[in-house]
């Protein structure tokens, strides 16, 4: 295709590992996504498949952990369920300042694992998660060690997650 942007050179085709911050989430890699690129003017056309999957994709892996939540992680699930700030709150029984608190990355204050639960029990009712329940005792039962990544693949028409989420 010639590129959008300059309408002049033929954009150049590749598959590569992307970052995907625009998710919210800054430890999210997507594997061999296509992308093209004009080697005139530098314009870059990153094509993501099937964008809702992804999305499920890491509500899932997000729900599923054993460590505790970071603020980011908790924004991601709550645009999820599509509240707003005011709705955690209403539905929460907390006031609007603390859901600023949990969603901070200053970490002011972190939810009780109650509450944590809770959330992700949502979550997994929303997304009919199978067999959630089942491990509740695992869930959110570690403090997070910072250094979890999720590595995306995109294979057979769905996205998986392509490695495990805490190295430690
Ligand atoms: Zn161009």
């Amino acid at each position: 295709m010639i590129c959008p942007d300059c309408r002049t050179h033929q954009m150049q085709e590749s598959r590569e590992t992307v970052r995907y911050d625009e998710c919210g989430l800054s430890n999210v890699a997507l594997q061999g996504v296509r992308v093209r690129k004009c080697p005139g003017c530098g314009n870059q056309l990153i094509s993501i498949p099937s964008l809702d999957g992804l999305h499920r994709c890491l509500a899932v892996a997000l729900v599923n952990k054993a460590e505790r939540l970071n603020a980011a992680e908790i924004i991601f699930l709550r645009k999820s369920l599509g509240w707003s700030k005011a709705d955690f709150a209403s539905k929460f029984h907390v006031r609007k300042e603390q859901v600023s608190r949990w969603e901070s990355e200053q970490k002011a204050i972190q939810m009780t694992v109650q509450n944590e639960l809770l959330l992700r029990t949502l979550v997994a009712k929303g997304q009919k998660i199978e067999h959630y329940e089942d491990h509740l005792e695992e869930f959110a039962s570690k403090e997070s060690c910072g250094q979890s990544f999720l590595s995306m693949l995109f294979d057979h028409k769905q996205w998986s997650v392509n490695n495990p989420l805490c190295p430690c």
